[in-house]
């Protein structure tokens, strides 16, 4: 049987669950469909289930771990009379409303749910390169922000991997704390933008290893160096270094989406004032529709706005 819900949520990361609070402090009795925890890429709380600690959310002067924020998160949630279901949309139909939403078998006749509206809050994935020692050492040397994990490395030599705008950014940012920082790229020749280039090679605390694949991270609970092989010759080296950087881009989660609501061409959504989407009564916040910021911070501002925008859209149609 179809359950009813006014608004709908998608995805449980600092987006998602600031929706699900306001939205629940609003009565409106939202469904949050926050993930499953089978999956590392889509699971439950996203991707700051996959650090360590966390010292520029503010209000946490000491820090916070990661997961401890998302579970004070989803617990906050929870509190109003947010509906936390821990499962995944695999399916939606979005050109009537209510908005069909079906999580579990896709192929089931009745959608879950039938949402009045729709708050997409899926977020996004860091690539990662799948070499050995990568996953374990995740928030223990391997890092995929550098905002949010720069300051600790300081005076320490680090590497970034990747040759796009957002390794050289990294590279630049982490240069204020490394004692050095090495960028690896695979090919002969960086992708980021000239402007990017031109820093980076001025910039006398970066150097560069070109043709250079990372096939190893080292170290036995934490980073120690990495393996790299010389992409033409095979040639295989050790670099002793105590961080990794990985920035070889993000993956937004918006397969479910795809041909229901407008994406740009690297699969984002497209928001229009504030977080209107494409379709009138859904809107999308957080890392799923932001390729700038994508701090938990921004995140979870935009989660507000988006339960504000969706508040007010039931609202103006009597709802
Ligand atoms: P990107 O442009 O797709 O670059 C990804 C980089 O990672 C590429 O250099 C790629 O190598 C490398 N790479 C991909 N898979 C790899 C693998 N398995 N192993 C090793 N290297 C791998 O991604 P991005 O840098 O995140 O940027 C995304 C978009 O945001 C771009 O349009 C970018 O211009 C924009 N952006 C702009 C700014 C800015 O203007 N300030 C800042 C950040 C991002 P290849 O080059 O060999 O393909």
């Amino acid at each position: 049987m179809t359950a009813h819900a006014k608004v709908l949520i998608a995805g449980s990361g600092p987006a998602g669950l600031t929706a699900a609070v306001y939205t629940a402090r609003a009565q409106l009795a939202p469904v949050v469909v926050e993930g499953e925890p089978s999956s590392t890429s889509d699971q439950p709380g996203g991707q700051l289930m996959l650090t360590t600690e966390i010292e520029n959310f503010p209000g946490f002067p000491d820090g916070i771990l990661g997961p401890e924020l998302m579970t004070a998160m989803r617990s906050q949630a929870a509190r109003f009379g947010a509906d936390i279901v821990t499962a995944r949309v695999t399916k939606v139909r979005l050109d009537t409303n209510p908005f069909a939403v079906w999580t579990g078998d896709p192929g089931a006749t009745e959608p879950t749910y039938g949402a009045e509206s729709l708050i997409i809050a899926t977020g996004a994935q860091s690539l990662m390169l799948g070499v050995p020692g990568e996953d374990e050492l995740l928030g223990y040397g391997v890092s995929t922000c550098a905002t949010c994990d720069g300051f600790f490395f300081r005076g320490q030599h680090i590497a970034v991997v990747g040759g796009g705008d957002s390794a050289i950014e990294e590279a630049l940012f982490l240069t204020r704390f490394a004692s050095k920082v090495t960028v690896v790229h695979r090919r002969d020749r960086l992708r980021a933008s000239r402007i990017m280039q031109d820093r980076a090679f001025a910039n006398p605390g970066i150097d560069f290893l070109f043709t250079h694949q990372v096939t190893a991270v080292l170290g036995d609970g934490k980073v120690t160096g990495i393996r790299l092989r010389q992409s033409a010759t095979g040639e295989v080296q050790e670099l002793p270094v105590t961080g990794l950087f990985v920035s070889i881009g993000h993956r937004p989660s918006t397969d479910v989406f795809r041909g229901h609501v407008e994406l740009d061409d690297q699969g984002y959504v497209v928001t229009r004032n504030g977080t209107a989407t494409s379709v009138d009564g859904v809107f999308a916040c957080g890392d799923v529709q932001d390729q700038t910021y994508r701090q938990a911070i921004t995140a979870a501002g935009s989660g507000c706005m988006a339960a504000i925008d969706a508040e007010r859209w039931l609202e103006a149609r009597g709802s």
